[in-house]
């Protein structure tokens, strides 16, 4: 089943110059959907997983359907502002200005092995923060996940540098 088949490209998104890879084809597509859990939970069932940390926003779907299939539980790793209770924070660059991500203080324990997801990987700057947050907190990162990776953006490549693990389920020149 062709994953990457059922994953829009949108031209000019959000702005000129940009070709956004759209998942929502994906995951509205019910073999689609079903496929895409399906590999992951078939990559991540014999690892030792304590916890599934998905990225603000389309990391949430597919690392909650994850994390229910391997029977974990799920943290969200949030932009600011956006938990209730007490979080710790990790800002990083932007090619203009700088974003900050939090996570609840009690989401990760110290030696949790945790997996980080995200829909895609560009440069690599948001999933560098998150490995850097969920290391502050003293979790482990057993593998950063994504559906796209995006070569040529250099993030996994990034990642690998800095000894993470990283798997996706396609690529997009
Ligand atoms: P990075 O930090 O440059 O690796 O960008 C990755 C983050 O931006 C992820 O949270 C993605 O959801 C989002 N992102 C960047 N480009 C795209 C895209 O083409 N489609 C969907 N999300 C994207």
């Amino acid at each position: 089943m062709p994953i990457k088949s059922l994953i829009r490209t949108v031209p000019h998104y959000p702005k000129q110059g940009v070709m956004f890879r759209d998942i929502t084809t994906l995951l509205k597509d019910p073999v689609g959907l079903r496929v895409t859990v399906n590999e992951l939970v078939h990559r991540y069932t014999p690892v030792k997983i304590d916890r599934v940390a998905g990225i603000e926003a389309r990391g949430f779907i597919i690392g909650a359907a994850l994390a229910y299939q391997l029977g974990v539980g799920f943290v969200p790793i949030r932009k600011q502002g956006k938990l209730p209770a007490e979080t710790v924070g990790h800002d990083y660059d932007l090619e203009y200005g700088t974003d900050r991500i939090e996570m609840h203080v009690d989401s990760v324990a110290a030696g949790e092995q945790v997996l980080l997801v995200d829909d895609l990987i560009a440069t690599g700057g948001t999933a560098e923060a998150a490995c850097n947050l969920i290391e502050s907190m003293g979790g482990g990162i057993v593998e950063c996940c994504f559906v796209i990776d995006l070569p040529d953006l250099g993030g996994r490549r990034r990642l690998e540098n800095r000894g993470q693990k990283v798997f996706a389920l396609c690529e997009f020149e």
